[in-house]
């Protein structure tokens, strides 16, 4: 979908609209604004949802324009032969469904695919899980969240692109582009929909649905970018956010749903209400009952409702009493019928619905390969020291240590609705199925007890420590231990915030009690957000970050612990040394204050128990190979293609062939609004044989040294710029240039 600036001409659909809303009821058209969650199978509506009846009913009645969560090319076609042949007009249904990292084929979680920095991948990662669910009748994804986010405690961060708003556009629009794909009316492509606008991500104290309160230079320079290079994109929809910006919920901002997205930005598709989004403005305090709720929410620009029944049962009234303009209905109707002709389902509403091709793509060999390509590259090695990776292939004795080892449940992660409980390889499957060497595992604790799922708060108090014995025995008799801490699937995503980013329960104890006995270990994360861990890196010998990898888990780990896959991965965020830190990101501001002065006076800005470092920088990630980075030079004035260049030798100085992501970042030092001191502008994925020397180079645009100013324009400052390239956001190979 082309943004309207540059569409200005009316195209054959918008006739094929415009002549459909000329024959429509004002009810029928505040029907298209209706979405409905699921409430059928395949012999008719669920005796389990208590509005099944109403649903029906009102599918009948052509008032609903879409559903989530209805699952399978069966139950699609059920609900739409409804829609389509029961109803008057047969406007067939939108079928939406949160395919955040794959439908049942499961690619890494969000964050872990940002890690690989490889925009093919994660493209391509998008791609298959737009074939996969689009052949189980899926239409239109809510996803990719492009929320940026500082704060590790936030559980969401696991869905995301990280903390940088370079790296997260970059990763927003492959994510797109993987989704929506050439030809939308393609039926292996679904929509997209960019989430949640806007800025839920700094929600206070990182609580899930918090308050946030962020300045004007944080909302352009932070958290627009990747919603601005999702309509870039071409992205089809948007989705609004639960949270309140500076004293008015996202749901009923028309800054930022009229003003900024459809008026600024020209976006010409359609926004979905968060679930229930519209109806919690009563509890924010600022809608007064429902009905309220729904004017708020039409007039600032939200064209859909999910699952509040604000639209479908008060509009109609709205516009008779005049409280709301008709036009306003028009608009978002057209919006949304053009998202339906423009995914073909006016030519054939069952053109997702064809069991043959759900069965022959559910699961593929091509799924499952692509799943397994991203798993490797989003690993990040983030310590490496005794030579103990890559593992020997053969004549070890490995001890494998934790309940996430033998876990083949979490490595898929939060949103995994279509996907069935224990279909992931676990971590020791992947290493019994990878070689001969002898393989002990020992559970040592629980992550979690009791019952584990999406809704279910997790109880996370294990007490047990009965076989942190055995686990140690096990250890000793080993030459090498790889144990498996971090998070359980469920502790991070919606509504999993977390006040600690330790190892939950006792898994820090069980490490510890493991490591005094055999100190050759090899700490293999498994976590959905950043955290924090001190001890660990300050001891352990070998740490790998696996994130949560999908389907393909097990076997991406085994292939990256033995060397056939060189890590390659960096981290999209940074790792804290502890929560006081948070929120801690690279791009910070500096201070009047910035460094200490004497050594015992305080007056600098700084904590008296702990460092301003992070434990591992946003841009870290290390390789079985090393890399020297040397002769940096910079061409400070722009050249005839208004580019400057930059640029380094990279030399693979290790015995491997290895990838190694060249990063490169600016400081903009004096500027009329404070700028960070570390930037990111450019990167480069460089593949080097041992002893190979490349010049990298980078250009930059003025575009890449200007920003936003509080007005939000965006502006080029000349002056004195600091540009850095190297292998992670703290490097220090640059150089200080004035550039007018
Ligand atoms: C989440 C959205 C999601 C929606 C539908 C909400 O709770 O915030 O991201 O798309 O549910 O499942």
């Amino acid at each position: 979908m082309k943004n309207s600036a540059q569409n200005s001409t009316k195209s054959a659909i918008d006739y094929k609209v415009d002549s459909l809303l000329a024959i429509m009821t004002l009810e029928e058209k505040v029907g298209q604004m209706n979405q409905y969650n699921g409430f059928w199978n395949v012999t008719g509506p669920t005796p389990q949802d208590g509005d099944a009846a109403k649903k029906y009913d009102d599918l009948r009645r052509g008032r609903v324009g879409s559903m989530l969560n209805v699952r399978g090319v069966k139950e699609v076609r059920a609900v739409q032969k409804v829609a389509v042949e029961e109803s008057r007009l047969g406007i067939p249904l939108i079928i939406g469904f949160d395919v955040i990292h794959g439908y049942k084929t499961l690619s890494p979680i969000p964050i872990a695919e940002s890690a690989s920095w490889d925009m093919e991948a994660i493209e391509k990662s998008a791609k298959m899980a737009a074939l996969e669910a689009s052949a189980a009748g899926i239409n239109w994804t809510f996803a990719p969240m492009v929320d940026i986010s500082r704060d590790a405690r936030w559980g969401r961060v696991m869905e995301g692109g990280g903390e940088d708003p370079y790296l997260g556009s970059l990763i927003a629009k492959a994510r797109v582009r993987g989704f929506q794909g050439k030809d939308l009316s393609s039926a292996s492509t679904i929509a997209a929909c960019a989430k949640h606008f806007a800025a839920y991500g700094f929600a206070e104290g990182g609580r899930d649905y918090n308050t946030v309160d962020i300045g004007t230079s944080t909302l352009y320079n932070t958290v627009f970018p990747p919603f601005r290079a999702t309509v870039d994109a071409g992205v089809m929809t948007f989705m609004n956010s639960f949270n309140e910006l500076n004293g008015i919920p996202a749901t009923g901002d028309s800054f930022l749903q009229r003003d900024i997205l459809k008026g600024k930005w020209g976006f010409d598709g359609f926004v979905v209400s968060d679930w229930g989004s519209i109806k919690e403005m009563i509890d924010h305090g600022y809608a007064q009952d429902l009905k309220d709720a729904a004017r708020l929410a039409v007039i600032a620009g939200s064209d859909m409702d999910m699952e509040s029944y604000a639209y479908v049962d008060r509009l109609v009234a709205l516009v008779n009493e005049k409280k709301v303009d008709v036009a306003l209905i028009d608009d978002s109707v057209k919006r949304i019928l053009k998202a339906k002709y423009e995914l073909g389902l006016f030519d054939d509403p069952y053109r997702y619905c064809d069991e043959a091709r759900e069965k022959k793509i559910t699961g593929s060999k091509e799924i499952n390969e692509a799943a397994l390509d991203i798993a490797k590259k989003s690993i990040v090695l983030l310590k490496n020291e005794l030579n103990l990776l890559p593992l020997k292939k053969e004549g070890q004795k490995i001890a494998v240590i934790g309940a996430l080892a033998n876990d083949k449940t979490s490595p898929l992660g939060s949103w995994r609705i279509a996907a069935e409980d224990e279909t992931a390889v676990s971590v020791l499957e992947g290493l019994q199925n990878y070689n001969k060497n002898e393989y002990t595992y020992a559970k040592g604790v629980d992550v979690t007890t009791g019952r584990t799922d999406f809704v279910y708060e997790l109880d996370i108090n294990t007490t047990d420590r009965s076989e942190i014995p055995q686990a140690v025995a096990v250890a000793k008799k080993a030459d090498v231990v790889i144990m498996v801490l971090g998070e359980h699937g469920f502790q991070s995503g919606e509504a999993r915030s977390r006040t600690q980013l330790d190892l939950p329960g006792l898994q820090q104890e069980l490490l510890e009690a493991v490591y005094a006995e055999n100190k050759k270990v090899i700490l293999v994360l498994t976590n959905g957000r950043p955290l924090a861990l001190p001890w660990a890196a300050e001891n352990v010998p070998a740490i790998v970050e696996a994130w949560q990898l999908g389907t393909q888990s097990g076997h991406a780990i085994a292939q990256v612990l033995y060397g056939d896959y060189n890590p390659s991965g960096k981290l999209p965020m940074t790792f804290p040394r502890s929560v006081g830190q948070v929120p801690i990101y690279y791009n910070y501001k500096n201070t009047g204050r910035p460094n200490k002065q004497d050594d015992r006076i305080v007056f600098w800005s700084h904590y008296t128990d702990e460092e301003n470092t992070p434990l591992f920088p946003f841009g870290h990630g290390l390789s079985y190979s090393t890399f020297e980075y040397s002769d940096f030079s910079i061409n400070n004035e722009f050249n005839t293609n208004g580019k400057i260049t930059a640029q380094i030798n990279l030399k693979n100085t290790g015995i491997f062939k290895g990838k190694e992501v060249v990063q490169l970042y600016i400081r903009d030092k004096f500027a009329s609004v404070t700028r960070p001191v570390r930037e990111l502008k450019g990167f480069k994925m460089v593949e080097l044989t041992p002893r190979e020397t490349q010049t990298i180079t980078f250009e930059l645009k003025k575009e890449d040294l200007s920003f936003f100013n509080n007005e939000g324009e965006f502006i080029f400052e000349p002056g004195e710029f600091e540009i850095y390239i190297g292998g992670s956001s703290i490097t220090t190979m640059g150089d200080t240039v004035t550039i007018e």
